[in-house]
């Protein structure tokens, strides 16, 4: 059985006499008294000196000589407790930017956690984000849509400058024959018709039924459209739905690319946690530089001529 509390049973350092109680975990927890009730001596020298002494002696040996030897509480016994962390009261810290995780530098290895095996999500859909090859393309189309005649495209990206002959032309040096408008096939020849300026053209790269003995040329197919779709490669069912994959850290349903995950995406004070860098929402509310919104004319004062001075010729 879970204990949900910390157990401590004849609790006699310094000023204590034979204290037993109940902490419950996962609250806060104030202790009060007169001076030399022995507060410091139940949070310091019982609690924490526990945790930290059983922290340690889970160490190796080796490891031990370099860590502070803590002395064992005079305590019946302590049960349930995790490991701790203690903040002495003395410590003045002036800048408002210091909190628990500063100072114990817990946040610089949450932030090296976060960067290494956190899950992106989509901050403006909530999709887990991913990397997408080709093999990963094929594992999940075999396990979605297995037997199903699937399309593989990818979206043409084109410039302002290119006419609808010079798409054709690019397009037919490559190897590609056929376009996908509106879930139809067309063919690229000089009658069909290109989709409006700035919307992208989509090119179908293969039609092709999913199964296992043709996992070779899916992963040829997905191969081609990635890298033509510079990264983007869309797969569309026989039910008229689609799904896009990108090889980047990019939600291909909102179109949202995100940057590599580092450990200074995740600090109030780098220079990286700026709007310009989605996805970093939480670093960037605790960042106390950040500019806040106000009215300005609830912190000026009203235009007045300063004293002295003449006002300005021309206004009434
Ligand atoms: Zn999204």
């Amino acid at each position: 059985m879970s204990v949900e509390a910390i157990r401590i049973v004849g609790a006699r350092q310094n000023n204590l006499k034979n204290l037993s109680l109940d902490l419950p975990l996962h609250e806060l927890i104030v202790i009060t008294g007169v001076s030399g009730s022995g507060k410091s001596s139940l949070a310091f020298d019982t609690l924490y000196a526990e945790g930290q002494r059983r922290y340690v002696e889970s160490f190796s040996a080796y490891a031990r000589q370099f860590l502070e030897r803590m002395d064992k509480p005079q305590v019946e016994r302590v049960e349930g407790i995790p490991p701790a962390i203690a903040i002495d009261q003395s410590n003045p810290i002036k800048n408002s930017r210091s909190t628990v995780g500063t100072m114990t530098e817990l946040t610089d290895h949450i932030r090296l956690l976060f960067a290494k095996i956190g899950q992106l999500h989509c901050q403006q859909c909530g999709r887990p984000v991913q990397r997408s090859h080709a093999s990963t393309i094929v594992t999940s189309l075999l396990q979605q849509a297995a037997g199903q005649a699937v399309m593989i495209g990818f979206p043409y990206q084109r410039t302002a400058q290119q006419t609808p002959e010079a798409i054709r032309l690019e397009l037919q040096r490559l190897g590609f024959t056929r376009l996908l408008v509106a879930e139809q096939v067309v063919r690229l020849d000089a009658e069909a018709p290109l989709p409006d300026a700035g919307t992208p053209i989509e090119v179908l790269v293969d039609r092709i039924v999913v199964q296992a003995e043709r996992r070779a040329r899916l992963l040829d197919s997905l191969e081609q459209g990635l890298r033509f779709g510079q990264g983007l490669v869309v797969v569309h069912f026989p039910d008229g739905l689609q799904q896009k994959f990108s090889q980047h850290l990019h939600c291909p349903e909102c179109n949202i690319t995100y940057r590599d995950p580092v450990p200074n995406l995740f600090s109030f004070n780098s220079p990286l946690t700026g709007p310009s860098n989605p996805g970093v929402a939480p670093a960037r509310a605790t960042n106390a530089a950040c500019s806040w919104p106000f009215a300005p004319d609830t912190v000026f004062p009203p235009m007045c001529p300063l004293p002295g001075s003449r006002p300005s010729s021309g206004r009434p």
